[in-house]
């Protein structure tokens, strides 16, 4: 006897694992998929009236901002609801530091399943700059203790040489922990040129690259060529990597300039040189006065962009050190790293991440799916990427399609829009109408973390990465 907890009736169900592409009703038992048909049984059941929507296996972000070691003026746990408001039903918290991460969760979580990583801050995070392996090593196993589930390096702001950064990649795959990178080093930078540097650092290891648009902005060569060489690049170290790219036009970096007034990070220099600005206070005063660069402010519970006098009062009333964003994302390579595949028919880049939560920038959906109206993806390409894609990537494989028992973590779109309306995590509502109606979390961590997440109080889930596309044929 059929008896559904949840039915969502009548949307447009979208399961690349399985196929599916057409108007269905998809059942809901326990928190878990039960089925998927024609006319289900509704008695007894929540029916959620879902009649042209698409309805898709929930958005899985690869890449999100809820937390951050040193970050000054912005409480980023305000990134939880964004995210969940644009319909990511996962994540993963790229530039996090395990306890701030569960302090936001529980102060300020959207109900989505969370996972985050350890930045590698020099003198913060990281007791020395180009950290020894035997340094690396104690970082990391504190990291994992403290429920993160691998580190990141962030070579477009703390780069290390390329010595230290092959070494920490060693040390976080021998313990098949994950290890992001934002490219860069201390002898190229975050552009093409430190893509073009990462098969001589990796040599046979793992890596996650993140947000791959970063480095295909045109700041060597053409954007469009950048794109071909990063191809490339990504193609001649197949199994090696796993990526994505984010197809917001503004990024996310800092305003930071030093005591001869020049801008210390590679990121907001390279923003600055794009259009012609110099690369120090004037520059960037100017670039905020013509409405080239935005900073952050917080309005009603939500981080929202300013610019003009009001970007520049708030960046010096911060003495320089605040969040900025310029729009130096070309949407040529955005369409380009999102729509493109290579010899074997799969996409180059994997997955459709926001580089968002706590930046306004949460537009993976929307975005994904104006490419699907515009008709250089396929819906079912669509809910590839941004959902069984990412859930492989990180081995999360009950997410990501409608098979029974797969967990009833689900997205509805509306493809007029391409926004999301509402989404489930469990089978429970934590979106509805753009509006986050869940809190808390489920915090997924490895077994190494599992006490660390108890103690918090937070729902968690214990993740194998071995099971993870980063780590396939391992060992
Ligand atoms: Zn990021």
């Amino acid at each position: 006897m059929a008896s559904f907890d949840v039915v969502l009736k009548g949307g447009h169900v979208l399961d690349p694992v399985n196929g599916t592409d057409r108007v269905a009703d998809v059942g809901i038992r326990l928190g878990k998929i039960d089925e998927v048909g024609d006319g289900l049984d509704t008695s007894g059941a929540r029916v959620l009236d879902v009649g042209g929507r698409y309805v898709m296996p929930g958005h899985i972000d690869t890449h999100a901002h809820v937390s951050a070691v040193s970050d000054r003026g912005i409480d980023r746990a305000i990134g939880f609801k964004m995210l969940a408001e644009s319909g990511t039903t996962t994540a993963l918290d790229l530039n996090g530091e395990p306890h701030a991460f569960a302090d936001g969760m529980k102060r300020r979580g959207s109900g989505m399943n969370f996972a985050t990583l350890l930045s590698l801050v020099p003198f913060e995070s990281v007791p020395e700059d180009d950290p020894r392996p035997r340094v690396v090593r104690k970082t990391l196993d504190q990291a994992l203790a403290d429920g993160a589930i691998g580190m990141k390096m962030i070579g477009g702001y703390h780069p290390f040489t390329p010595e230290a950064t092959a070494g920490i990649i060693e040390v976080a795959n021998a313990r098949s922990a994950w290890i992001a990178y934002h490219i860069g080093s201390k002898e190229t930078g975050s552009q093409i040129e430190g893509l073009r540097e990462v098969p001589s650092i990796l040599g046979r290891g793992r890596l996650h690259v993140a947000h791959v648009n970063s480095y295909t902005r045109g700041v060597i060569n053409r954007a469009e060529d950048e794109v071909r060489e990063a191809f490339e690049i990504l193609s001649s170290m197949k199994g090696q990597i796993v990526s994505e790219a984010y197809l917001a036009q503004i990024n996310g970096t800092n305003g930071l300039c030093d005591e001869e007034g020049n801008v210390v990070a590679n990121v907001p220099r390279n923003c600055l040189q794009l259009r012609g600005y110099p690369r120090n206070e004037i520059g960037m005063r100017q670039a905020l006065l013509d409405g080239y660069g935005f900073a952050h402010v917080e309005r009603e519970g939500r981080i929202e962009l300013a610019t003009g006098e009001e970007a520049v009062a708030i960046w010096e009333a911060a003495g320089t050190n605040v969040s900025l964003s310029f729009p130096v994302n070309p949407a040529s390579s955005a369409y380009t790293l999102t729509t493109e595949k290579d010899e074997d028919g799969e996409f180059y880049v994997d997955a459709v991440s926001t580089d968002g939560g706590s930046l306004p920038r949460n537009v993976a959906i929307e975005r994904t799916f104006a490419l699907v109206a515009f008709g250089a993806l396929t819906a079912l390409e669509a809910a590839h990427k941004l959902s069984w894609m990412p859930s492989q990537m990180l081995g999360l494989l009950n997410k990501g399609h409608f098979s029974e028992g797969a967990d009833a973590d689900v997205t509805m779109v509306d493809p007029g829009s391409g926004r999301a309306t509402m989404s489930l995590v469990a089978g429970e509502t934590i979106m509805q109408d753009g509006r986050s109606v869940a809190d808390g979390g489920t915090w997924l961590v490895t077994s190494e973390g599992e006490a660390a997440a108890q103690a918090s109080g937070l729902k968690h889930e214990v993740i194998d990465l071995s099971k993870s596309r980063l780590y396939e044929g391992w060992s």
